[in-house]
């Protein structure tokens, strides 16, 4: 493997002439979890890298959500690779729930100990990939001017990873400081003394309200959309469980890759399957899903959402769990209007992703914090000195947008990324992600997408699906190799079959019903369709590995 390309034959040019000035086999745009293991396996495969990474270091979505209060709410036992035995029984999680600089820390691990930080420039943003059908190669630029031309390009670029900037008029009119949560600062921020104001009430705001909240003289929350959260049970892991765990490790890693121990809550030292407590609300009595739920509500953790195993299927059952969230609410909040105005009421249970928080509600109960609802005051404008809604202005020292991402398509869509024929992704897109199982787009012959749209992705324990894409990818280059096939690409009719699959799954689910990033429509002007695959990681898997075992179905190889 190199960190640098290999000096470019002339022959590779690009659609439009240009020429790049070095070559490589691989370029993995990208040094999340995702970049970080496949350049593991690339290498193992014999092949150059060049890896591209916009921050300036490895991390990913964990370099950049450095917001106060930012975790994961998958637990850290299952949020981490499980492709190295030694790495799994070394590296010593301190908490449930990970915190931001843990997860970076184990990051930076990982790129340490496999030494993979050598096959990436920092600081690079990707501009544009395009196919050279003559040369069979795609051509790669970047903002440092960079121009690489590889036999295969393999997007690592994550499905959270551009920042959704709304558009409020006066925004920056706003003298004081202002952040965006998922662009936060490396120095530190100080809230001591500050009338701070929250714009957004997604997962990263209802994380950060809480740790803010104990510092600042004063918080606003302007709320457009209550969410559903529910509580983590955050703690710090006791030796003893960890050492337990760490005997059974290879055993629980099996569990989370078929499906069946999510990591979302409730892992327990022993490996369990953990399915619903009842297949359907309609087994049980009111009473006895009562109980199911509060035992649920009480281990924490959002695999909440599946105590009943038809909570995104039914409305009647999806709102019998709603209701019960709402009545926490009410229990929890002191002030009946202000619970009210907390209770979502406008989509289902888990249709949009529900939150994991630590004390969110409860912050309500401060004398220094105000919910302010946004369907009753809508914001008029931000002014130099605060935010003005229908019943006035509210000064202000600090704002932080933690109004969400671009999901899924974003970061893909944001490089000028062209197929054959110089078809541009964004126009194959037009309508909606299109992709074979999420791993490949029909007319973009070597391209490889990583939890891309139509996988199971946002809806699955990352890291599970990560790994297995990236090791799926690297069987296919294998295989290739083996056949002596220079491209591989995915065949349209396959594509569309799959894209048609995807649709029918979400439509059968109440996920659709709600206007979530899930759906796009959170960006406006983006097409509406449910882009991960709803069906879950083993179904998932099952065909992923039947299409490789098939001679890779669907796909055309030359
Ligand atoms: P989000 O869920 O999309 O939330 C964005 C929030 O901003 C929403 O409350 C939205 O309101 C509000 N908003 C957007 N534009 C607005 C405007 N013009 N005026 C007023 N409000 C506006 O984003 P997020 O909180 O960053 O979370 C995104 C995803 O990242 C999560 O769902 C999760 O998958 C992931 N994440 C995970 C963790 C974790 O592991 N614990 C933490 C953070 C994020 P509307 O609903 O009305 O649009």
């Amino acid at each position: 493997m190199t960190h640098g390309g290999e000096p470019a034959s002339a022959e590779s040019f690009g659609p439009n002439g240009e020429q790049a000035t070095e070559q490589t086999d691989v370029v993995v745009v990208g040094a999340g979890f995702a970049g970080l293991y496949m350049v593991h396996r690339l290498r193992g495969l014999n092949l150059t890298v060049t890896g591209f990474e916009a921050g300036d270091d490895v991390g990913g979505t964990w370099y950049w959500n450095r917001y106060p209060g930012a975790r994961c709410d998958a637990e850290s036992l299952a949020y981490s690779f499980s492709f190295s035995p030694e790495l799994e029984q070394s590296w010593t999680w301190t908490e449930r729930y990970a915190s931001q600089p843990e997860i970076l820390s184990y990051a930076r691990h990982v790129a340490d100990r496999f030494d993979l930080r050598r096959a990436f420039r920092f600081g690079r943003r990707v501009e544009s990939a395009s196919f050279d059908e003559r040369a069979g190669r795609w051509l790669i630029t970047s903002s440092a001017g960079d121009r690489v031309s590889a036999r295969f390009c393999i997007m690592a670029t994550g499905c959270l990873s551009v920042p959704q900037v709304p558009d409020i008029p006066g925004l920056d009119d706003f003298a004081g400081e202002r952040y965006q949560a998922s662009l936060w600062p490396h120095e530190p921020v100080s809230f001591a003394g500050k009338r701070v104001g929250v714009i957004g009430t997604g997962s990263s705001a209802i994380q950060a309200i809480p740790v803010i909240a104990a510092q600042a003289e004063r918080v606003v929350v302007f709320q457009r959309t209550p969410n559903f959260s529910v509580p983590a049970r955050n703690e710090p892991l006791d030796d003893a469980f960890v050492e337990a765990f760490k005997r059974h490790y290879r055993e629980h890693r099996r569990l989370a890759r078929e499906g069946k121990a999510s990591g979302f809550g409730g892992l327990e030292a022993e490996p369990k399957e953990q399915g619903p407590a009842v297949e359907s609300a309609r087994e049980a009595t009111d009473a006895e899903l009562r109980r199911i739920l509060e035992d649920y509500w009480d281990t924490g953790g959002a695999r909440f959402i599946g105590a009943l195993g038809d909570t995104l299927l039914d409305e009647q059952a999806n709102e019998f769990v709603a209701e019960f969230v709402r009545d926490k609410i009410r229990s929890i909040v002191r002030d009946p209007a202000t619970a009210e105005r907390l209770c979502p009421r406008s989509h289902p249970i888990g249709t949009k992703r529900i939150c994991v928080d630590t004390g969110y509600y409860e912050t309500f109960n401060r004398d220094n914090v105000e919910l302010v609802d946004l369907t009753e005051t809508p914001i008029e404008r931000v002014t130099g000195h605060g935010v003005r809604t229908a019943d006035g202005e509210r000064p202000l020292d600090m704002l932080i947008l933690a109004t969400g991402f671009d999901a899924m398509t974003g970061a893909l869509r944001r490089i000028d990324i062209r197929g054959r024929d110089g078809r541009a992704l964004a126009d194959h897109w037009r309508d909606g992600p299109r992709a074979y199982l999420g791993l490949a787009v029909a007319g973009f012959p070597n391209l490889f997408t990583i939890t891309g749209p139509g996988s199971p992705s946002v809806l699955s324990n990352m890291l599970v699906s990560i790994e297995q894409h990236v090791d799926w990818i690297a069987d296919c280059l294998e295989t290739m190799a083996g056949r002596g096939a220079e491209r591989v690409e995915a065949d349209p009719d396959a594509e569309s079959r799959w894209v048609d699959h995807v649709n029918e799954v979400a439509a059968a689910t109440l996920f659709p019903q709600a206007g979530s990033w899930y759906m796009g429509a959170n960006v406006p002007g983006k097409p509406r369709v449910f882009m991960p695959y709803a069906a879950g990681v083993d179904p998932y898997r099952e065909v992923c590995e039947r299409v490789a075992a098939e001679g890779y179905e669907g796909f055309h190889f030359a």
